[in-house]
C-alpha cells in the first residue's frame, strides 16, 4: 500500500497558513488572536473539503475527523508564539492534513488531522492537548491569564460560534506529531528525518547555601564561608561528576543564582540557586539527582557552609510507542537512507499530553542554523517533502491493506 502525496498542494497548503498573521517571513498568530481564529477556519474549510469531519471543541482544538470507527490521527499546531516561524507546529498541521487527503484519494488507512490550541503557551503552554486529554479541566483552564490579564474563558468567547462538538480520543488508534526539531543536530549532521525515542523529562531542585556574611577586607581568606565560593566549587564537581555519568544528550543547568547581599565589598553570605537536568531516562535522572544531592552535602562540608534542598519539581519522560517509532524508521530507511536518525525530543510538545491517551510517535525535519521562536525560522523544501513522505510512508505501513 503506498499513499501518494501531492507536493505541490501540500506547499500551497502550508504557504497559504503562512499568509495569516504573516510578518516578514515569520508569524504573528498567538492563541485566539484573529489570525488565528481565521486560520483555524480556513482549515476547518480544508479539511472537510478533503473528504473528513470538522470539528472544533470548546478550547478551540480544530479536528478532521475521519468517518471510519477508528483512524489515525495525525496533527500539532497552528497558533505561534508572539512572534514566531512559519513552520512551528504548521508543518505537523498541513503535512497531517495531506496525508490524509492523499490516503483518502487513494483509498487509504483511515487518517484524521488535529491542530490543537494555544501549544506556544499564550494560557500556559500546550493547553489545548492538555484540556483535550482530560489533565486539566476546561473551567480550571478558563481560569489562566495571558500577560495582558485575560482570562482563557473570555478569550475563548471569540470562536464560541464555531464550536461544534468535542471529540472523543477513543476514536483514535494513536498520535503521530511531525514537528521541526527546532534545534541545530540533524541541520549540522547534514540529516533530514529525526525519528523521536523519548520526549525528555525534567528534574528540577533549588538549594540554598548558607555561610558566613562579612568585612571583604578584614576577614582573612582561612577563615571565610563564603557561599558564593561554594557554588562556584559545587557547579565545577557536579559538570565533573556527571560527564561520566550521562550521554550526549543529557543536559544540566545552573540558571536561576541570587547572591546575598551582592554587594562587591562584603563575602556573600547566602546563595540561592537552582539545578535544572533533562534526559530521555527515568533511571538517569533518578542517578543525576543523587549525584547532585550529594555533591551539594560535600560542597557544604568542604566549604564550612549549610545547604538546604528544595523539593525536587518533576516531569517524567514520554515514551514513545514501538509501533510507531518502527513505522517511521522504516519509512525512513527507504524513503531517506542514510540521511535520518535517532534522537530525544529535547522540547516539550503536544504529544507529551497525548501520550496520556494514546500511544505517540514523533518525526522531526531539520531547523536551519537549528532557529525557532524566531521570524526567520526555516526548513529546505526538500526536507519539508521528505518529512511529508516519510510520514505517509509510516502510516501506509501501520495499516497495510
Ligand atoms: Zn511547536
Amino acid at each position: 500500500m503506498n499513499i501518494r502525496t501531492n507536493s505541490a498542494r501540500f506547499l500551497s497548503d502550508l504557504h497559504h497558513l503562512r499568509s495569516f498573521g504573516v510578518c516578514g517571513t515569520g508569524v504573528v498568530r498567538p492563541a485566539f488572536s484573529d489570525a488565528d481564529i481565521a486560520a483555524r477556519k480556513w482549515l476547518a474549510g480544508r479539511v472537510a473539503e478533503a473528504g473528513l469531519q470538522p470539528e472544533i471543541d470548546a478550547i478551540g482544538n480544530v479536528f478532521g475527523v475521519h468517518p471510519a470507527q477508528k483512524s489515525l490521527l495525525l496533527g500539532s499546531h497552528t497558533d505561534s508564539q508572539p512572534e514566531g516561524g512559519w513552520l512551528d507546529g504548521a508543518f505537523g498541521v498541513i503535512s497531517a492534513l495531506e496525508v490524509a487527503r492523499a490516503s483518502l484519494e487513494g483509498n487509504g488507512p483511515p487518517v484524521s488531522v488535529v491542530s490543537f490550541q494555544d501549544e506556544e503557551g499564550r494560557f500556559g503552554g500546550v493547553g489545548g492537548s492538555e484540556v483535550w486529554t482530560g489533565a486539566r479541566s476546561l473551567s480550571d483552564a478558563d481560569q489562566r491569564v495571558d500577560s495582558d490579564g485575560i482570562p482563557l474563558g473570555v478569550a475563548r468567547q471569540a470562536m464560541a460560534g464555531m464550536v461544534t462538538s468535542q471529540v472523543d480520543p477513543a476514536r483514535f488508534t494513536g498520535f503521530i506529531e511531525a514537528h521541526i526539531e527546532q534545534g541545530p543536530e540533524l541541520d549540522l549532521a547534514g540529516q533530514s528525518i529525526g525519528v523521536v525515542t523519548a520526549i525528555v523529562g525534567f528534574r528540577q531542585i533549588d538549594f540554598v547555601f548558607e555561610g558566613r556574611q562579612n568585612h571583604a577586607g578584614t576577614t582573612m581568606m582561612a577563615t571565610r564561608r563564603d557561599a558564593f565560593q561554594g557554588l562556584v566549587t559545587f557547579t565545577a564537581a557536579i559538570n565533573d561528576k556527571l560527564g561520566d555519568l550521562v550521554t550526549p544528550t543529557t543536559v544540566w543547568t545552573v540558571g536561576h543564582v541570587l547572591v546575598h547581599p551582592n554587594a562587591a565589598s562584603i563575602v556573600p553570605g547566602r546563595v540561592e540557586f537552582s539545578v535544572q537536568w533533562r534526559d530521555a531516562k527515568a533511571e538517569l535522572l533518578e542517578q543525576m539527582a543523587q549525584v547532585i544531592r550529594d555533591t551539594a552535602q560535600e560542597t557544604a562540608v568542604q566549604c564550612g557552609l549549610s545547604v538546604e534542598a528544595g523539593v525536587m519539581a518533576e516531569i517524567a519522560p514520554v515514551p514513545v510507542d514501538t509501533d510507531l517509532r518502527r513505522a517511521l524508521i522504516d519509512s525512513a530507511e527507504e524513503r531517506a537512507p542514510d540521511r535520518w536518525r535517532e534522537m530525544p525530543s529535547g522540547a516539550l510538545h503536544d504529544a507529551s499530553n497525548v501520550a496520556r491517551v494514546l500511544p505517540i510517535g514523533m518525526l522531526f525535519v531539520p531547523s536551519i542554523g537549528g532557529i525557532s521562536h524566531a521570524l526567520d525560522e526555516d526548513t529546505h523544501k526538500s526536507d519539508l517533502l521528505t518529512g511529508l513522505e516519510v510520514l505517509a510512508g509510516a502510516v501506509a505501513r501501520l495499516h497495510p491493506k
